[in-house]
């Protein structure tokens, strides 16, 4: 009888330390990072997307904010309690803290590799994305090393020589190098077998491997355009998230790693712009939305998560007093459009009083023009979300990813 129940408790220690042992693994892991999005700028956006819908007071919850999992990350870096975006990123990438401005390489200049280097070793297919350049610091610390964040030329080399399946949103900055006289780092991806896709015009279902796509030729900027500021035809994140998994997901239904930057949150922000930071926040959320409906399809088999670098601004839903007035702040928008914005353009004072009223009419605060130092939001849903439950720092994400993955 005694025999018998050992055998029985062994079993289910067994059966235990097997289910222990091999918890579901994500196959299709898409991570999502808004640059410069701190707490506020979430919940800011969440009550603008309330009052833009009802014109009341209250709470739309985005896209990601209704993940079951949240987290927050410390995001200091090796040399600062305030990091920058290649610091960050690297920390995000690799799960290596490094000083400011370096980017996929530790304090002492040797490389550090990213969970899309390690993952593609495993097989999965890689993507890449982000509203702005591609060879900016949050993409590039998932392909690139140096020890300048600002030498775009050797990024775009690096991101050539990469095998990454998918590149998408913003074209390369300094594509011939800094002084102009260097081969197209657009040339050296096609060199590198990448097909290069200009807008939706250009895209076709037979597009399955090493496709960089970016915006429209005709398109004026060298980035994805803003919500407020765009038309019809403007290339968007929601559509870049859209082909990349046409890219990615294959009939053998190979596993992916998708990173999606929602990179003007940050540029906005650091121009204390308010209704821009908002909409970039809401576009970023409308890409998030894209990949959910993908989660719905493969639910036992796909993660999502979303986080942030740094703050960006000191953003806060407050100024003076208890009202902050979103009617203000379109009624600003409104008079600033009426006027022929046009004469803001190349008067980087007038943009900045401008920008200043607004501000005041929105009663909406910012403490900084640069980033700020605080913990950022880490939401996930999906195999393997529990991980990101809690309190953690910005490097243990891609630990938890890497561990998570098969
Ligand atoms: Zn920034």
């Amino acid at each position: 009888m005694k025999k018998t129940l050992n055998a029985v408790v062994m079993a289910a220690i067994l059966l235990l330390t097997a289910c222990t042992n091999s918890p579901k693994e994500p196959k299709y892991i898409f991570y999502f990072i808004g640059d410069g999005m701190g707490f506020s700028h979430v919940s800011i956006a969440e009550n603008y997307a309330n009052y833009a819908r009802t014109g009341a007071i209250g709470n739309d919850n985005l896209s990601f904010s209704e993940f079951p999992v949240l987290g927050m990350a410390s995001t200091y870096s090796a040399s600062n309690n305030i990091t920058c975006s290649s610091a960050a990123g690297t920390a995000l990438s690799t799960g290596h803290k490094t000083n400011n401005g370096f980017l996929g390489v530790a304090p002492d200049s040797s490389w550090v590799i990213s969970i899309a280097n390690k993952l593609q070793e495993k097989g999965y297919r890689i993507g890449v994305a982000s509203s702005v350049n591609i060879n900016h610091a949050t993409p590039a610390s998932f392909y690139g090393h140096s020890a300048d964040r600002n030498d775009y030329y050797i990024l775009a080399e690096q991101l050539a020589t990469s095998n990454f399946d998918f590149f998408g949103g913003g074209g390369l900055l300094d594509p011939c190098g800094k002084n102009g006289d260097k081969k197209s780092g657009y040339a050296l991806a096609e060199e590198n077998g990448y097909t290069l896709v200009h807008g939706l015009g250009e895209w076709n279902s037979s597009l399955t491997d090493k496709v960089f796509l970016l915006q429209n030729k005709e398109n004026r900027d060298n980035d994805l355009r803003s919500p407020g500021d765009r038309d019809e035809n403007d290339l968007t994140l929601p559509q870049v998230v859209e082909k990349g998994i046409e890219v990615l997901e294959t009939a053998e239904g190979t596993p992916f790693f998708f990173m999606v930057e929602g990179g003007k949150i940050d540029w906005f922000a650091h121009a204390n712009n308010p209704k821009a930071t908002i909409l970039e926040t809401l576009d970023f959320s409308d890409a998030i939305a894209v990949a959910l409906k993908f989660y719905e399809k493969y639910p036992d088999e796909t993660l999502i998560v979303v986080t942030a670098d740094h703050e960006t601004g000191g953003f806060a839903m407050g100024r003076k007093g208890y009202s902050v007035d979103f009617a203000g702040l379109d009624a600003a928008e409104q008079a600033h459009k009426d006027s022929d914005g046009k004469s803001y353009e190349n008067n980087a004072n007038a943009e900045k009083e401008r920008l200043q009223k607004t501000n005041e009419a929105a009663r909406l605060g910012w403490t900084t023009t640069g980033h700020c130092g605080g913990n950022v939001p880490v939401f996930a849903i999906g195999v393997g979300s529990e991980a990101f439950a809690g309190k953690m720092d910005n490097t243990d994400i891609p630990k938890r990813i890497l561990n998570l993955s098969k």
